[in-house]
């Protein structure tokens, strides 16, 4: 097999180029030259396809109750020391109003999964309140967990314009050790990312990373995953143990574990632009928990997109997926200056005003549209 320079090259020369063994060789290299190498080329590939520039969008945890016992999450249905909470519609117009005073163009409602006609029609109602509020000026995304083709529809109608559904995992045996039996299918979920673009969303998936059990191959066959789904926005970030949570029991966060899971990371966005080119990545929060600038290296790894959370400080202790979730103590307005100078220190700049939309979404539909005369 080509050495890692070979590998780059190759990857450089078209979408999708590579062999899950080249993708696996380009994670598994502990070497520091290649590591930069991969980096770098990553970087550049970013600057290419999305330009100078961070898009942005205001994060907003909207509830915390959850039909799902996903093993690995800390608000999962089984965690009895949660305290439940669903913000009111007005708490969440409210929310959106930071979003627009802060300037950003874009928001993420993400919540934990809700099947009823009632928690339906309540996201609908929300989606068109945000609408009347901006006058369209806002792009929503929703993160929401699996729901019919039917309702992803009806919220596509209200509004939303992206929904974020991460496949956490693609390998159907590593995803049956990370969901209870009953009422967890990555085949379902396989089926609802089909779904989300039959009716007609930037679809965005992702895993996590580092997972207890995980191999570098498992990661490779994950990223040809994203490519055959013709992903349009990747959303991974590493695993972080919850004390609740029975996957990660026994690992304790010491600055070793959170360094490897950092870097693993940080390779999965590299290797993840290397082989998409032109899709939406998010560096995220994960990479914050890990490092201050955990996000920064994410954007220096070939992301280009962060998710500032703007939901009240006094909610964001009840929205605990992990362990050490930053900002808990930062109120909106000084987590954006901060985050504003630190993406200057890397020599770029926030994107304020502007959707952000994929630019592999704007290419598919582009060729689509062509297609059909
Ligand atoms: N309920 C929705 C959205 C909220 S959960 C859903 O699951 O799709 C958002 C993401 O948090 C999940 O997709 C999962 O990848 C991530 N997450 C959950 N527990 C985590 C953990 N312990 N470490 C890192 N990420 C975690
Ligand atoms: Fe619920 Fe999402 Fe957590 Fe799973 S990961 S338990 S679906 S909030």
């Amino acid at each position: 097999m080509k050495g890692i320079s070979g590998i780059i090259d190759k990857a450089l020369s078209r979408p999708r180029a590579l062999s899950a063994d080249e993708l696996e060789a380009l994670l598994a290299s502990d070497d520091e030259g290649d590591r930069r190498a991969v980096r770098e080329a990553a970087y550049a590939l970013k600057l290419a396809k999305c330009g100078r520039g961070v898009s942005l969008r205001g994060l907003i945890e909207m509830s915390n109750v959850c039909a799902k016992n996903c093993y690995y999450c800390g608000i999962r249905s089984g965690n009895r020391d949660v305290r439940r909470f669903k913000l009111s519609y007005e708490d969440i117009m409210r929310h959106a109003g930071i979003v627009m005073r802060s300037g950003y163009a874009s928001l993420v409602l993400q919540g934990g999964e809700v099947e009823s006609r009632e928690n339906t029609e309540f996201v609908a109602k929300v989606l068109r309140g945000i609408q009347e509020l901006s006058g369209g000026s806002i792009g929503v995304t929703l993160s929401l967990g699996e729901q019919t083709e039917e309702v992803y529809a009806e919220w596509r109608a209200a509004g939303a314009r992206r929904y974020l559904l991460r496949i956490e995992e693609s390998d159907p045996e590593m995803y049956r050790k990370l969901h209870p039996e009953t009422g967890h299918s990555c085949e379902r979920r396989k089926e609802c990312l089909r779904a989300l673009r039959r009716t007609g969303y930037q679809v965005g998936t992702g895993v996590m990373i580092g997972l207890p059990g995980q191999t570098f191959r498992h990661l490779a066959s994950d990223i040809i995953f994203f490519g055959d789904m013709d992903a349009d926005m990747i959303g991974m970030g590493p695993f972080i143990p919850h004390h609740a949570a029975p996957v990660g029991k026994g690992i304790c966060l010491t600055p070793e574990y959170a360094g490897r899971q950092l870097e693993l990371g940080l390779r999965m966005i590299s290797a993840v632009r290397l082989y998409l080119h032109d899709v939406n990545i998010a560096s995220t929060t994960a990479l914050q928990a890990l490092a201050p600038d955990g996000r920064e290296r994410g954007i220096l790894a070939g992301a280009n997109v962060i998710m500032p959370n703007v939901t009240d400080t006094e909610r964001r202790r009840d929205y605990l997926l992990y362990e050490n979730k930053p900002g808990i103590d930062e109120n909106a307005d000084s987590s954006r200056k901060a985050l504003e100078d630190s993406i200057h220190a890397i020599g770029e700049d926030l994107l304020y005003g502007r959707f952000g939309d994929s630019p592999h979404y704007a290419a598919r539909t582009a060729a689509a549209a062509e297609r059909n005369g």
